[in-house]
């Protein structure tokens, strides 16, 4: 699984976060989710939105089974600092 995580990350991470080290991932069988907490600004829009992905008091924090993907997706668009980002995994990561 750890070279599966690796080899999605390498296709999908833009060429310039490559470089960015201090940002974290959770993969569910759709996309690829990236938080790069040193561009957060912590207005919790995520959390309000959307509290069954992205946890206050819990660690992960963020959840990928907590909602369906398209509505990860919508919520993640509105993160206003782009801490949060997303790309779909090239291939569908079997169950
Ligand atoms: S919406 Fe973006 S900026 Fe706001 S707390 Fe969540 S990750 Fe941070």
């Amino acid at each position: 699984m750890f070279i599966t995580d690796f080899l999605l990350f390498l296709l999908c991470a833009p060429k310039t976060e490559l470089m960015e080290l201090d940002r974290n991932e959770y993969i569910n069988r759709e996309i690829t989710v990236t938080f790069t907490p040193k561009k957060c600004i912590h207005a919790e829009k995520c959390a309000k939105g959307l509290s069954r992905v992205f946890r206050t008091s819990v660690l992960p924090w963020i959840n990928l089974d907590g909602a369906e993907t398209n509505k990860i997706i919508s919520q993640i668009k509105k993160c206003p600092s782009g801490a949060l980002d997303f790309c779909h995994n090239p291939v569908k990561i079997p169950a």
